[in-house]
């Protein structure tokens, strides 16, 4: 897809995109998670890329990323900037429709984290896989696993490979991190691996 010209400021770190659900209505545990990557990643030196909000995980891993003097890039599209509350202490792009602000995402990033969220979030990384499935990128995908509110989807996953769907070496598409201190030092051990 070839995407409309947007000014995004340079940034010369690696950069995170961080999917996650933007219920305001989760379990606390899934928001202090949130709130804990933003600001531990933002201490390792990454740049948080996200989807813009400040509603649910999404508003507050930005805002703790935000606080604790990180680089936060949101992306929002122009239709969702009230519903989603868009969080525009920190840059934000808003685009037109959720196809670019997806494409943005992954443009912007070296890495992803796949924390707790609903439909939407599985809808980024079930695209966000695929197209690891298909070539079409090789970036890492870190699912923070907090409570192992992921166990549903890898069992899924797990029953496509026995059913045939999928090889089985496409479970290795992905690592899991069972709590932000390990999906920090994955996403270390990525810039490790490519410096
Ligand atoms: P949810 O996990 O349902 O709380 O949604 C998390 C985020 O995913 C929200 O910011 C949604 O706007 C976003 N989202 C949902 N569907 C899509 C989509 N098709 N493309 C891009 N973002 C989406």
């Amino acid at each position: 897809m070839s995407l409309p010209e947007v000014a995004i400021a340079p940034f010369d770190g690696p950069s995170v995109c961080l999917f996650c659900g933007a219920s305001d209505a989760a379990h606390r545990d899934y928001v202090q998670s949130a709130h804990d990557f933003g600001a531990a990643a933002a201490e390792a030196g990454w740049r948080l890329v996200y989807g813009g909000g400040g509603v649910g995980l999404m508003g507050a891993a930005a805002r703790s990323a935000h606080a604790a003097g990180g680089r936060v890039l949101g992306i929002m599209p122009g239709f969702l900037r009230s519903r989603e509350r868009l969080f525009d202490d920190v840059e934000t792009v808003v685009v037109t429709s959720m196809h670019e602000r997806k494409q943005l995402m992954y443009d912007q990033s070296d890495a992803f984290v796949v924390a707790p969220g609903g439909v939407g979030t599985l809808e980024e990384i079930v695209e966000l896989l695929s197209w690891k499935r298909l070539d079409l990128h090789a970036k890492p995908v870190i699912f923070l696993n907090v409570n192992g509110f992921w166990e549903t989807f890898f069992a899924l996953m797990r029953h496509s490979v026995e059913e045939g769907m999928t090889p089985a070496s496409f479970l290795d598409a992905w690592t899991v991190a069972n709590t932000v201190e390990e999906a920090i030092d994955q996403l270390q051990a990525t810039i490790r691996r490519t410096a």
